[in-house]
This record gives structure tokens, sequence and C-alpha cells, in this order.
């Protein structure tokens, strides 16, 4: 084989082999496997294309196993998938597109492979490896796709304007091989997705938003972002994002591109984490700053209030992305709302309570709160950096002491809304919630000890001052 496959994988191709020479139809790996394969990187998804019927291929190949696996297809699209061994394996029939104008859906005609070869987007995802007798192995290569991956290039077999309009996930799809593989987009590909950036309204939001997720989750995630923002795609799929972008200056004060600043703060923290979640938070820390930008006469540009105001605009943008709605999101919105606490308590003369407030803000998202605000540090000079480092890392030490000694990040206070509740006999109400924070500020603040007694005292004491007694409510 012209690629190299471990013998696992070898045992099942000759399978797949001896099923299309007896069905009389020939087959071929195509696609991701084979570009993956050259790349040396790990991969799991095998993409078999016949010239013939993919699915009957599929129910002959999974006849040869034994166990015999289940063949899952769909008759309209003509595809089949099985999985043997650690591989998902995946049959379709060599078909030819065209596509019509207002959808991604193509009219699906049969084809030879050269067809076949012809509508895949890039000449990296269009290498095939024959499974046929004659050439068992040999490497079918018509747009010199080698060349591309050995030049590291993302280029469009045929004329680019036509394939991203013909398919506009295309465009996603470049940049986001060019973010993963740390590969550069053809510059001819790229005036391709700059001249069609208004087709991706036809895009669904989910596929939009799956690309872009691996975009978020490549090594470097600010490549495929620039070029997202350079494209003009990031305009239309992330408006957001843009108005973080430049810089104004005011009577000769500036502020930071907070675009790239952003960029920036991804990139930092995707050296620490491959979490989704926490790269997202990277990605939003900064998105209220443009609603709250002032300048300040002799002072300069201000953003007061960003993280509460970015926190608000977390779940729109997730609904809006089609991101879930759940505690992911929560963590994220938590984590943009918090992201300038730690570096407050950078300042001298930090009180414990002001620690124990941190502790039990963040809880169990503490460490990511902590990666987020280190990334967020990106100053230019040198000197400045290891400074604020420094004193981060004091507040770090700070924090451990305090939860070593008093236990917040998994804390609860004692007196629970319920026991509000019941013992004034009300419903639910914000006066619940008063008293309930009254209580937790108290102990958080080393007002009160931390006893279900002091506690229960003072809720006593919260809710005479508020008229309350248990009889008549
Ligand atoms: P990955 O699995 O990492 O997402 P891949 O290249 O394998 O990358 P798949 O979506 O699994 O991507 O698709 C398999 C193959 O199908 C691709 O390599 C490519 O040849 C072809 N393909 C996928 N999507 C498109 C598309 N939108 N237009 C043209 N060809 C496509
Ligand atoms: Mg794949």
């Amino acid at each position: 084989m012209e690629i190299h496959c471990t013998e696992k994988e070898q045992f099942i191709f000759k399978k797949i082999a001896h099923a299309a020479t007896e069905m009389g139809a020939p087959a071929f790996i195509i696609g991701g496997f084979v570009r993956d394969k050259i790349l040396g990187r790990e991969s799991k998804d095998v993409d078999i294309v016949t010239v013939g019927d993919g699915i009957d291929l599929a129910k002959k190949v999974a006849e040869r196993f034994k166990p015999r696996p289940q063949v899952n297809f769909f008759k309209n699209f003509g595809t089949a998938h099985i999985r043997a061994e650690d591989l998902d394996i995946e049959f379709v029939g060599a078909r030819k597109e065209s596509y019509k104008y207002h959808s991604r859906n193509p009219e699906v005609v049969p084809g030879t492979l050269e067809e076949d070869q012809n509508r895949r987007d890039f000449t990296i995802n269009a290498m095939a490896v024959s499974l046929n007798e004659i050439d068992y192995g040999k490497l079918v290569d018509p747009f010199n796709g080698m060349e591309d991956i050995k030049n590291k290039i993302i280029r469009t077999p045929s004329d680019p304007t036509y394939t991203f309009s013909d398919d506009p996930l295309r465009m996603m799809r470049a940049i986001r091989f060019a973010s993963q593989l740390q590969f550069e987009i053809h510059e001819e590909t790229f005036q391709g997705i700059k001249t069609n950036v208004e087709r991706i309204r036809i895009v669904s939001q989910e596929r939009i938003t799956e690309e872009f997720n691996k975009i978020l989750l490549s090594i470097k995630p600010s490549v495929g972002l620039d070029l997202l923002y350079q494209s003009g795609l990031l305009h239309i799929i992330f408006p957001q994002m843009i108005d973080l972008a430049g810089a104004e200056y005011k009577d000769g004060l500036g502020h930071k591109d907070n675009f790239y600043h952003t960029l920036q703060v991804i990139d930092n923290i995707s050296i620490h984490t491959n979490d989704l979640w926490i790269r997202w938070s990277a990605l939003l820390h900064d998105i209220g700053k443009p609603a709250t930008k002032k300048f300040e006469d002799g002072h300069g540009w201000t953003f007061h209030g960003h993280e509460v105001v970015g926190a608000r605009m977390v779940p729109k943008i997730f609904r809006k992305l089609k991101l879930p709605m759940d505690e992911k999101m929560r963590m994220v919105q938590k984590l943009v709302e918090l992201h300038l606490r730690p570096i407050s308590l950078t300042k001298e003369n930090i009180t414990d309570s002001a620690i124990r407030r941190l502790l039990f803000d963040a809880g169990e998202d503490l460490e990511a709160l902590l990666m987020l605000c280190r990334a967020d540090i990106t100053s230019k000079n040198k000197v400045k950096v290891k400074r604020y480092l420094e004193n981060f890392t004091m507040v770090e030490e700070r924090l451990n002491e305090v939860e070593e000694k008093d236990r917040i990040r998994n804390w609860q206070p004692p007196i629970t809304g319920e026991i509000i509740m019941s013992t004034f006999n009300i419903p639910p109400s914000r006066v619940v919630g008063d008293i309930k924070n009254a209580i937790r500020d108290a102990i958080l603040d080393g007002a009160i000890e931390n006893s279900y007694e002091a506690a229960f005292e003072l809720m006593i004491q919260k809710a005479n001052e508020l008229g309350l007694n248990g009889k008549n409510n």
C-alpha cells in the first residue's frame, strides 16, 4: 500500500477488496483517512467509495466478519455504515454532483471515481487508494494532493468560486483544515471564499458551529479565527467578535485591539487545556467591552462593567449559535463574569473575606478561572508580564491557604431557602433570597461563625428587621 496501515487495518481492507471483486464493483479508500494517514495523524473514520452500490457493498463486507457487524444504511443518500474493530467505515457509491442554488442538498447522480473525486472539496481530501486486484494499494491522486500536503496547502480541485458557491460549508471547512493542520489556504482559494462569504447564509447554524468549534479546538485557534475575520465570514457568523476589533485613539491615548488580544488569550489558554468550554470562555471574556467602552477625560479608555455585560451576552450568543444552553453555558458565563476578580486580588491588603468570597463564587470552576486569568495577561512588556505572574502566584497561594483553612469551595450556607420558608411560613420570594444572602455574606465576612445556630439567630434577626414573624405570614 502507498499509505502506511496497521495490520488490523490491512486485514479489514482485504475483506473489503474481496467483497468488491466478488461484486465486480471497484472500491477505493478515499478522503480524510488517506489524507490523515499520509500526515501521520490518527484516524478511525474510513470512507469507502465504490463504482456501484455502496449499501450492497457494505452488506457483503459485513457478511465476511464474525460476528457480523450491523449495517446501518440511509437509502435516500445511498450510504451505509459498519463498525469493524475500532474503525467506523462508511460506504458510498461514486457520484457526480450538481447543487441547487438555494440549498446545500445536492442532486445525487451515479458517476465514475474521477467524477467523485472532482466533487470533493480540497485536493488533499480527494486522494483515493485502490482496493482492486489490478492495482491494490495504489494512490489515485488526480489533483496532486500529495504535493499540496508536502507544501501544506489547502486548495480546491476546481474553480474555487464554483466550489464554494455550490456548497458554502466548504469555506468553513477550508479554514478549519488550515487551523487544524496548520496549512495555508492557497491565494485563489482564499479569494474564492472572499467572493462567496454571503453564501454562508444558506448553511445551517449547526454545521457552521460544528466547524467553528473544530477551529476553536485546533492547536492554535488564532490561525482559523483570524482567517474567518480576514475572509469576511466572521462578520456574518459572529458579528459580536468583529465589534472587538480595532484600536481607537483620542488625545494621544489608545486602547489595545481587543480582537487580537482575545485571539492571544485563546492561544495562551489552548496550551493548557483542550476543554472546548474553557476555550469558549477565553473567546468571550471581553465580549462586553465594545458596549461599555468610554473615554474619560484626562484618564483614557475604560470598559467599566464589561465582565457583567459580557456575562449577560453569553446566553444570547449561545442560543444564536445553537450551542448547548446547559451547565456548560453557565460555566462560560460564570468565568466571563469573574475574570477580573483574581487580578483585583493582586492589590495589597486583601482580606481573607475577599479571598473567601472568590472561593465561594468560583466554586468548582476555580482552576478554570485561574487558567483564564493567567492567559489574559498578554502585555508585550516582558517585565510587566513577569511582575503580573508573580503577583498572581501569590494570589493562588492565598486562595489555597484560605481554602485549606475554611473549605469554602464546596460549602453551602447552613440555612437554606427551604428552612427560611418553613420557619416563617412564606412562599418563595425576594425576602427569602435577601435573608439567605445576608447569612452567606455574614459568614464569608467572618461577622458570624459558620454554624447552624449562629446562622439561625441571624435569620431571626433579619426577619424581625423585615417585619416577618412566623404566625401571620
Ligand atoms: P474530519 O473527519 O476530520 O472532519 P474529513 O476530511 O474526513 O475530515 P468528513 O466530513 O469526514 O471530513 O468527509 C470525508 C470526505 O468527504 C472528505 O475528506 C472529503 O473528501 C469529502 N467531503 C466532506 N465534506 C465535503 C464537502 N462539503 N464538499 C466536498 N467534499 C466533502
Ligand atoms: Mg472523516
